[in-house]
């Protein structure tokens, strides 16, 4: 017998069960954003390496270790997509989206990191993301926040997720800093592990969000970024928080989110939640004002996020919030004898014509109890009947597959609504 092939590991099919629930969450995804006026934009999976190595920086967990890079036939060396937001910046830079304007943007598709596959890590996985450009905040990064939280609100989960906010100053200033905090870590450096001990000097930032926590007591005491902010960014950061609060938007100030990507400065936040284990970040994002001119554009500030859908239904799922996700099927039409199959299926299109509902038409002919067997494992509210005596009548016999409602007789002009009314 020939080998069955497999998925390549981490990279997961969506089934039938499943698509259900990433269609619900897609919809209020589109329909929140569509409440701010976002618009979307669909970017290639494929980009050249350079854009990823430029933009994210040399020394991150994604360049260094996450990239799926090959060659083409040509010999250019490219990379599936491991984040959305360089591929914005190139695509609005290439098409003059950005220079003099402002944009609201957002995108939907799949990522893909080489990473040690596990619950809520995948090698390809599904981002959900906003990014605007032109507008310097902090009025838009508390936009973006809000987005994010009354996606919370519309999915049922805003107890479950908490907002971590955090400012990484200018770049000038975290230059500054980075060397206070080199010094504080050189004198630390027996009690840090390998990884923190090399990134001291790559990418001193990094150590202060390890996860290690020996690490993470050492960094406890270290000098804090908030004290040693521009004026500016300090300025941009007390009037996010006010107007967080005056949203009624909770958050913790987290000194020690820095973010994983080089690309960030002044606001970074993220919302977490306990509920998902060590993958514990749903949504993350922040300011990039630097990275626009840095892919060869003009400067322009930008601000955005990203959200794992993977995580998010995760989420959903344990929490049992998922009802809202409509069954496949409403209706299942059954009929008995050939000539009755040709009624069944104008009465099935008839519906369709004057209903919203999801109508399954049984095929395949068969006795009764076989067909109400499909009806049932269709998961179908409503059964519709059809015999002799309903096509001669004009009529539909309505079964109701839940509760206690009694089987009824219904004229056929009458149906559509009948229906609508019960399903509503
Ligand atoms: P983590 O610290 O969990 O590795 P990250 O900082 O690498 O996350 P980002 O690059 O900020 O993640 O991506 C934004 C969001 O995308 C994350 O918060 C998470 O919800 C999701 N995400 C990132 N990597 C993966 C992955 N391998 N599988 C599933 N979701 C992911
Ligand atoms: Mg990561």
């Amino acid at each position: 017998m020939a080998k069955t092939l497999q998925a390549i590991r981490g990279m997961n099919d969506c089934l039938p069960a499943q698509t259900g629930i990433w269609q619900y969450v897609e919809q209020i995804l589109r329909e929140t954003v569509a409440q701010y006026g976002y618009q979307e934009i669909r970017m290639p999976i494929v980009e050249s390496t350079e854009l990823f190595k430029r933009s994210i920086g040399e020394v991150t967990d994604i360049v260094e270790k996450e990239m799926y890079t090959f060659d083409d036939r040509n010999g250019d060396s490219l990379t599936l997509r491991p984040e959305g937001t360089a591929s914005a910046v190139r695509a609005g830079n290439q098409h003059g989206l950005i220079y003099n304007q402002q944009q609201r943007l957002w995108y939907l598709g799949p990522m893909f990191r080489h990473e040690r596959p596990q619950k809520g890590r995948y090698r390809q996985f599904h981002q959900f993301g906003v990014e605007t450009y032109g507008l310097a905040g902090p009025d838009i990064d508390v936009e973006v926040i809000a987005l994010s939280a009354r996606l919370w609100q519309a999915f049922g989960i805003s107890e479950q997720v908490r907002l971590e906010i955090n400012s990484l100053g200018s770049n000038a200033a975290r230059l500054a800093y980075k060397e206070i905090l080199v010094a504080y870590l050189e004198a630390h450096k027996d009690a840090l592990d390998e990884d923190s001990q090399r990134r001291m000097y790559s990418n001193p930032l990094r150590v202060l969000d390890s996860k290690n926590p020996d690490v993470q007591k050492i960094v406890s005491s270290a000098p804090k970024l908030q004290d040693h902010l521009d004026p500016e960014s300090a300025a941009h950061f007390a009037l996010l928080k006010e107007r967080l609060d005056a949203l009624g938007i909770a958050y913790t100030v987290n000194p020690n989110l820095v973010r994983g990507l080089d690309y960030y400065n002044a606001t970074v936040f993220e919302w977490v939640t306990d509920a998902l284990g060590a993958q514990g970040t749903v949504c993350a994002g922040g300011r990039y004002d630097g990275l626009v001119e840095q892919l060869g554009g003009k400067s322009s500030p930008a601000v955005g996020f990203a959200m794992g859908m993977e995580r998010l239904i995760l989420l959903l799922t344990e929490l049992g919030l998922t009802d809202a996700v409509r069954a496949p099927v409403d209706i299942y039409v059954t009929a008995l004898g050939d000539e009755t199959a040709a009624y069944a299926q104008k009465v099935a299109e008839f519906c369709r014509d004057n209903t919203q509902l999801r109508i399954q038409m049984h095929c395949g002919g068969g006795n009764m109890k076989k067909q109400m067997k499909r009806a049932d494992a269709s998961g179908a509210k409503v059964a519709l009947l059809l015999g002799a005596t309903e096509m001669t009548e004009a009529t539909v016999t309505i079964k109701y597959m839940q509760g206690e409602v009694e089987q009824s007789r219904c004229e056929l002009s009458a149906l559509p609504a009948q229906l609508q009314d019960y399903f509503n």
